[in-house]
């Protein structure tokens, strides 16, 4: 059992973790103003220098960075360092314009990577492991950032990025692969193929780890992976202005650590910018303590979330952040009431007739929202029987109802009706924006 990475920082005392934190980012402050044209500016409109920050409570006078501002600065406006000091870009596509460019340096990657070795000896990975790493490669941070963290800490890489299922489940079986990291919708493409193969996961393969994210996901999905696989799902959590994939939650699945001598996390309330105290859910924001070439102050992740500072059984002292709900891009507005398409997956999770498949489609009829629902139901479930279905499809519309407080027009489709992802699973359908 390989128990820790680096012991020494995973298990610091918190006073002396604060101490660090708060060295770091005194540093780091006196860098940006120094290296980034960008941030000298944003720090004289807010009226503040880097002399003011003294200790980590005055991390609030900081100015916040926001999405828009690296489309703004777009391609490589934001960078702290000229080219010649930097070793690699990640491209990530924006939805609308342009997209944004992220720059490492060597020390960059030796950090991302660093952070991704702790994590994957976090959930018992090490020497002797087969990680087949499902993820795209190339300008999508998830490939590249969990090679360089899976060979770090002396495993196989078995890189067959996304696509090919068939071959992904013929090579899993060959290779011996004993994790997979993917998105957990693309693992549930690959159980359903190796199904129809006549490949049980479970008993004919050696896979006994789920590295699992990029899009949200819910613990009834876990539950669901867990059951029907045999294998361990471990969120992991992080987003290309960070680095790519950094933390995933440790074999206590309490929460995603977040290696707070690399990362300092705050949660604020999204309209009003102020912090809010451990425990409540707000927008997460994050300011880079060892990151060179695009080191964010106060960065506005958009994810909504929780922080738990209280101690982990695992030993670790780092805090976690509780299941991500969702971005606040992703949120879904009907009728003036804000839905995340996770907590419509939580519903339907937890009903035995629903397949793993779903597809939430929005609408206007009129002046009004509408929203449909299209459930992919098992084939055990399925029934030939309308007033079955027409039971089954109310069931599930009061249960959203209950939970959601929205009106959903459920409709019931055969196993297999639904598109399957390769990568991140499109979930929702808005053709009120088209
Ligand atoms: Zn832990």
């Amino acid at each position: 059992m390989f128990d820790y990475w680096n012991p020494q920082i995973e298990r610091m005392p918190r006073e002396d973790l604060a101490k660090l934190q708060e060295d770091r980012l005194k540093s780091m402050v006196h860098y940006v103003y120094d290296h980034s044209p960008f941030y000298k500016e944003r720090f004289k409109e807010a009226g503040v220098e880097p002399s003011d920050i003294k200790v980590l409570g005055d991390l609030a006078k900081l100015p916040f960075t926001y999405k828009v501002d690296l489309r703004n600065t777009y391609p490589t406006g934001m960078f702290s360092l000229p080219r010649n000091r930097i070793v690699r870009y990640h491209v990530s596509s924006g939805t609308t314009g342009k997209p944004t460019v992220v720059g490492y340096t060597k020390d960059d990657i030796e950090m991302w990577s660093d952070s991704l070795a702790r994590a994957l000896t976090s959930i018992g990975l090490g020497r002797g492991d087969v990680i087949q790493v499902g993820y795209g490669y190339g300008l999508f941070t998830g490939g590249l950032g969990l090679h360089y963290g899976a060979e770090k800490i002396g495993a196989t890489v078995l890189p067959t990025g996304t696509g090919n299922t068939e071959r992904q489940i013929m090579l899993m079986q060959d290779l011996g692969s004993t994790a997979i990291a993917c998105t957990p919708s693309y693992f549930l493409h690959i159980a359903e193929v190796a199904e129809r193969m006549g490949v049980s996961i479970r008993d004919d393969t050696s896979l006994k780890v789920g590295v699992f994210g990029a899009e949200p996901w819910s613990d009834e999905t876990r539950r669901r992976i867990e059951e029907a696989t045999g294998i361990k799902a471990y969120d992991i959590f992080g987003t290309s202005e960070m680095s790519g994939p950094l933390f995933t939650e440790c074999r206590e699945q309490s929460g995603i650590h977040v290696w707070s001598d690399l990362f300092l996390i705050e949660v604020i309330d999204p309209k009003t910018g102020e912090q809010l105290p451990d425990g409540e859910t707000g927008e997460l924001v994050i300011t880079t303590l060892s990151k060179w070439a695009i080191p964010l102050i106060r960065y506005r992740i958009g994810d909504l979330t929780k922080i738990d500072s209280e101690p982990c059984a695992c030993g670790r002292t780092h805090p976690r952040l509780m299941r991500i709900l969702g971005r606040t891009d992703d949120m879904i507005v009907i009728r003036g009431i804000n839905v995340f398409p996770s907590q419509v997956e939580s519903v339907l999770m937890t009903i035995p007739e629903v397949g793993d498949h779903y597809q939430i489609i929005v609408d206007r009829k009129g002046p009004l929202d509408i929203m449909k629902v299209m459930v992919e139901v098992t084939e055990t479930g399925f029934s030939d029987k309308i007033a079955d279905l027409m039971s089954l499809s109310k069931r599930i519309s009061k249960e959203l109802k209950g939970v959601l407080n929205v009106v959903a027009d459920v409709e019931l489709v055969e196993p297999g009706t639904i598109p399957r992802s390769e990568g991140k699973a499109v979930r929702v359908i808005d053709k009120r924006k088209v």
